[in-house]
């Protein structure tokens, strides 16, 4: 099988790491804890004047690859692709590139050895994308195609409301929710 994993959110601990850091830089600044989200984009549920503040954290040099992991998920992909799966990491750049983009590979190469940097996908449009499944916390993904890949939701507080999809609680309920 193909499996295309997420990066952030579902590897790497984008939310968790920009919420430290935000409660560090303006600890009288209001924001949502991750664990508390309804809405995937963090912009739609904070006051509009804080956008420019969290750009700032999350566009910073060394922002993206000094993230921390999201637990298990390395050895995860690593035990997938030893069954002879073929694993992509498959992850939307911010628009915001400049940093982000290298960065990526760099936490790749950082977490997963050098070989994994070769298995990088960087695309906006996921859709376009083939395999089988796609792991991914974005609850609903569009684009210009309809995805061949049966998309597993990764869970998180701003997905609770898709019932219809897979649902990986974590890293740990892989073979529970996958089968291998
Ligand atoms: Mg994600």
């Amino acid at each position: 099988m193909i499996i295309l994993v997420d990066m952030d959110d579902v590897l790497a601990d984008f939310d968790g790491e920009m919420y430290r850091l935000w409660k560090e830089k303006h600890p009288g600044k209001y924001i949502v804890p991750p664990s508390e989200r309804k809405n995937f984009y963090l912009r739609e549920e904070m006051p509009e004047e804080y956008g420019s503040l969290i750009k700032e954290i999350y566009s910073a040099p060394g922002f993206v690859e000094n993230l921390p992991e999201i637990p298990g998920g390395v050895e995860a992909i690593k035990e997938i692709r030893s069954l002879g799966h073929t694993v992509f990491i498959c992850t939307s750049p911010l628009i915001l590139f400049r940093n982000n983009v290298l960065e990526k590979f760099l936490w790749v190469e950082k977490h997963l050895g050098d070989d994994w940097t070769q298995r990088l996908i960087l695309s906006r449009d996921k859709t376009i994308i083939k395999g089988d499944i796609l792991i991914d916390d974005k609850p609903e993904i569009t684009g210009a195609e309809t995805p061949v890949w049966e998309h597993i939701l990764f869970d998180r507080s701003y997905n609770k409301h898709v019932t219809e999809k897979k649902r990986l609680t974590g890293w740990k309920s892989r073979k529970e929710v996958l089968g291998f």
